[in-house]
């Protein structure tokens, strides 16, 4: 099965690093795909999100990393893939996902996986992150060591 993982990534946290490994064990190809979205300003550049990831995944043999804009179902068709693997936090996300995975059906038959997240992870987004690292808070353990040094450029040098 090869499947597409489609997120922001803004930064790349350990819930989605979670998500792509056990996603890669699932997979004989796993290719995570990073939202170029002119319309929303992202915090981190592409080049830096796309370098994080690749970073924090470069032990993992079937997984790719790229970029794409617009629609996830028009990225499935052009690679081929079988499915979106999405992660699942709570019921938030719930909400937000079921009307994706049923728009990504209509609009392009495509099947969305779901992962729980695991436990550990589940408070955990991007956005918490960038918020505790911008007040000085530790956050070494929920990223991968590849997303500290964008978070503290000055400690690193
Ligand atoms: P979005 O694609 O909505 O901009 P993200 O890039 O933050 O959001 O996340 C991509 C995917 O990873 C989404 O399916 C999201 O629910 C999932 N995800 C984010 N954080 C976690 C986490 N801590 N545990 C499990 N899944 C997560």
């Amino acid at each position: 099965m090869k499947a597409i993982y489609p997120g922001s990534f803004d930064p790349i946290t350990n819930g989605h690093l979670d998500i792509i490994q056990r996603a890669a064990h699932l997979c004989t190809e796993l290719i995570v795909a990073v939202l170029q979205n002119s319309e929303k300003q992202s915090y981190f550049l592409i080049e830096e999100r796309l370098d994080m990831i690749k970073k924090a995944t470069q032990n993992l043999k079937n997984v790719r990393v790229r970029s794409f804009e617009g629609l996830s179902v028009e990225l499935c068709r052009e690679e081929k893939a079988d499915c979106l693997i999405r992660g699942m936090r709570d019921i938030g996300d719930f909400r937000f996902e079921w009307e994706a995975a049923q728009l990504n059906k209509n609009l392009g038959s495509i099947e969305t996986l779901f992962l729980m997240t695991n436990t550990q992870y589940a408070f955990l987004s991007s956005s918490r992150v960038r918020e505790i690292a911008r007040l000085g808070g530790n956050v070494a353990h929920w990223v991968p060591e590849s997303t500290h040094k964008y978070l503290f450029p000055s400690k690193e040098g």
